[in-house]
């Protein structure tokens, strides 16, 4: 019987999701189906009840329900307990397991794609939102020397660094805190705003920096990635390729068989220019 999947956000429209899964399921021969649900703001968890009531094994959760998802959850990773919230569930009959795998999926595209070791290395992580709650712990697994979390509200890095002070050497603080400081690694994890307002990271993180990773994908070229460009980066990455790696471990999480991803990658990567 196809077992079914799906994504629930508001706005929807925009997912890139039934495309990919459905392209997983081809390659890996899953009889399955996924479909894209826009729930109302109020509307989450009855969205959710009405798709496990017609025989849904699993969703994707997109913005933003990705608190109320994690608050609905019986069965919590360690790395979802960490971040807060969740961008995956299973349904196990009564059970709802939820993971995070946005971090994962970062730290495999840029360590496996990129080929970009994170061991020793100075990694300057920018924003303190969802995703970056959902990354410092896997980032913190790569054992890079130091993790520097930059932030615009400075007490949210604070609170952010604390919380995995635990896990490895890791500092937070505002734009200025950075300033002079060279990195291996500069992650943007902050949105691209449509006036192209850039996060006030100093030209001089990017000096000796061998990637410069923006989240934003489907963009081309951002202000961060041209930023990062004219400051000295080696390379420039967008987050095209974690959109895939995460979804290539939420994939697994439903369905305990890993598809490929470097095709879809380069089919749904834009041109950095
Ligand atoms: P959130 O809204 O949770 O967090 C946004 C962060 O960016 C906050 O730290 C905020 O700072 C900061 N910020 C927002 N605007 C500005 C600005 N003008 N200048 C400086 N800092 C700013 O967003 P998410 O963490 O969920 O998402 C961040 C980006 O990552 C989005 O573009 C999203 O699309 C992308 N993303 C990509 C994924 C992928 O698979 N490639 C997966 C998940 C997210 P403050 O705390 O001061 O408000």
């Amino acid at each position: 019987m196809t077992s079914r999947y799906a994504v629930i956000g508001n706005p929807i429209a925009q997912t890139k999701s039934p495309l990919i899964y459905q392209e997983f399921a081809r390659q890996t021969g899953q009889d399955m189906s996924y479909e894209a649900i826009q729930a109302p703001l109020d509307g989450f968890a009855a969205a959710l009840a009405a798709f496990h009531a017609r025989g849904g094994k699993g969703i994707n959760v997109a913005m933003p329900f990705k608190l109320e998802a994690f608050a609905l959850a019986t069965d919590l990773t360690q790395r979802a307990q960490l971040a807060g919230a969740v961008n995956v569930l299973r349904l196990d009959g009564e059970r709802i397991f939820a993971d995070n795998t946005d971090g994962v999926g970062l730290v495999r595209d840029i360590r496996v794609n990129l080929g970009v070791a994170f061991r020793a290395a100075r990694v300057l992580l920018l924003g303190a939102g969802g995703a970056a709650h959902g990354a410092v712990l896997p980032l913190l697994e790569e054992q890079p020397a130091l993790l520097a979390i930059a932030n615009r509200t400075v007490a949210k890095a604070h609170a952010l660094g604390a919380q995995f002070s635990r896990h490895g050497n890791v500092v937070a603080g505002g734009y200025a805190d950075v300033a002079g400081e060279p990195f291996d690694l500069v992650i943007n994890a902050t949105p691209a705003t449509p006036c192209g307002e850039l996060p006030a990271v100093p030209a001089a993180a990017f000096r000796r920096c061998g990637l410069a990773y923006d989240l934003v994908y489907g963009k081309g070229l951002t202000p961060f990635l041209r930023f990062a460009r004219e400051s000295g980066a080696g390379h420039l990455a967008d987050g095209t390729g974690m959109l895939l790696e995460q979804a290539a471990e939420n994939f697994f999480i439903w369905r305990g068989i890993r598809p490929e991803t470097r095709a879809m990658i380069q089919e749904l990567s834009t041109p950095l220019v």
